[in-house]
């Protein structure tokens, strides 16, 4: 059985092709700079032989048929006809409160999504296009919608309410719903995996350490807290976003610098974060060189900001949970960073956290990096979305 599984940006999709009998990854790509008049398709099929493509993809309908071209292609794609397609998987970052699982789209689930659109503009909008084009381009074949909503559904209600005039939650939606679900919940399976542990008995506080960042508290199965709220702007200090701040800075550097509603979202969301503290990059590999090889103090700094932020979720979750058995690092930055993991694990002995520096030397693969002695597990797990969705499909239609 073959899942394609889309996530579609506003000017780009990735894409993997799945054999979901094996769980290998048959092929993938990316197609980026959809909308500018040299659009890149790139795409590697599981032998490890790369294309490359340039040309000009007005949108998503025009991405989504070179995608498809390079699965058929005689040289090197993967699979002879779309009907070799069993299914495919989007990512669709917000399911509101509608949502408790992915879903086979339908009407009724289209209107949904679609309603969801205002409360996430920048992310719905483009994925909702990637299920339309492949109704036109592969028709008939199932489309899935995964959420990154969803896992966080179980949030309690003194968890996901915001302390706010009641009718903006009732009228207009404003509450937490917490992203980056598909990868909490993949990774918490694995710990329980891995410490060959019912993952429905463990407390676990989940890490997810990318551009975008959040932590979830996640307990016997439940996602009970999580550091991303209303939009993925709320929580951690990330790439680009503030995280946490007091919001009664907004009104005040609007009426100060004369912004509007659009100058305060794009600076918050683009123009913070380590970026905005450090001056240097969005990027920590070239915030670790700046601050570790050439002595760079904003870029230190931003590095130390971004570090406290996830003790503090650490800490407060872990009394959330009124203790913790497992915490877990992942993403590109958790995965691949020994230097933030030993900074977060610092000073926690109170908690019974205690890494080993030698294991914690490790990039981009699964491994315990505490110590025997320490009462948490701490556990290193690449995480994998695309492959989340791929069974998440899988089993939709399989049932
Ligand atoms: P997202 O999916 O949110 O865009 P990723 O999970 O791919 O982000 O993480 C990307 C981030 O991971 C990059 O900004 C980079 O800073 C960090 N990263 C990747 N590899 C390393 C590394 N070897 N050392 C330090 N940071 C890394």
């Amino acid at each position: 059985m073959n899942i394609l599984v889309l996530n579609s940006g506003s000017s780009s999709i990735k894409y993997q092709l799945l054999d979901m009998e094996q769980e290998v990854l048959l092929a993938k790509g990316l197609a980026e700079k959809i909308g500018f008049d040299e659009s890149i398709v790139s795409f590697v099929n599981g032998e490890g032989k790369k294309t490359k493509i340039t040309k000009s993809i007005p949108n998503h309908l025009e991405g989504i048929k070179v995608m498809i071209d390079a699965l058929l292609d005689a040289e090197c794609g993967v699979i002879k006809t779309v009907t070799e397609i069993d299914a495919v998987g989007h990512r669709i970052a917000q399911g509101g409160s509608y949502f408790k699982s992915s879903s086979l789209v339908n009407d009724d689930v289209k209107t949904k999504i679609k309603d969801c659109f205002q409360l996430a503009s920048l992310h719905n909008p483009p994925q909702f296009k990637g299920i339309l084009a492949i109704e036109e381009v592969v028709p008939g074949v199932p489309n899935i919608a995964c959420f990154d909503t969803v896992f966080h559904q179980t949030l309690p209600d003194h968890a996901y309410m915001y302390a706010l005039p009641y009718d903006w939650y009732q009228e207009d939606g404003v509450r937490k719903y917490g992203f980056h679900g598909l990868s909490h919940e993949f990774v918490s399976k694995r710990a329980g995996q891995i410490l060959n542990r019912k993952w429905d008995d463990l407390k676990i506080i989940s890490c997810h350490l990318g551009n975008g960042a959040s932590v979830a508290a996640v307990n016997k199965g439940e996602s009970i807290d999580t550091s991303m709220g209303f939009t993925p702007l709320q929580g951690l200090v990330m790439g680009t976003r503030c995280g946490d701040i007091d919001p009664a800075i907004i009104p005040y550097i609007m009426g100060k610098r004369n912004y509007s509603t659009e100058d305060v979202d794009n600076a918050l969301n683009k123009e913070s974060g380590v970026k905005g503290i450090s001056g240097v990059s969005s990027d920590f590999r070239d915030l670790e060189n700046a601050a570790f090889n050439e002595g760079n103090k904003r870029a230190a700094l931003a590095l130390q900001m971004f570090d406290y932020r996830v003790k503090f979720y650490i800490s407060a979750y872990f009394g959330i949970l009124n203790g913790a058995d497992v915490i877990l690092f992942t993403g590109g930055l958790g995965e691949n960073s020994p230097e933030m993991r030993e900074a977060v694990c610092k000073n926690l002995s109170a908690l019974g956290i205690e890494i080993d520096l030698e294991k914690n030397k490790v990039r981009g693969k699964e491994t315990i990096i505490s110590t025997p002695e320490s009462k948490v597990a701490v556990i290193v797990i690449p995480t994998d979305e695309e492959l989340v969705i791929a069974r998440e499909a899988k089993d939709i239609i399989s049932r």
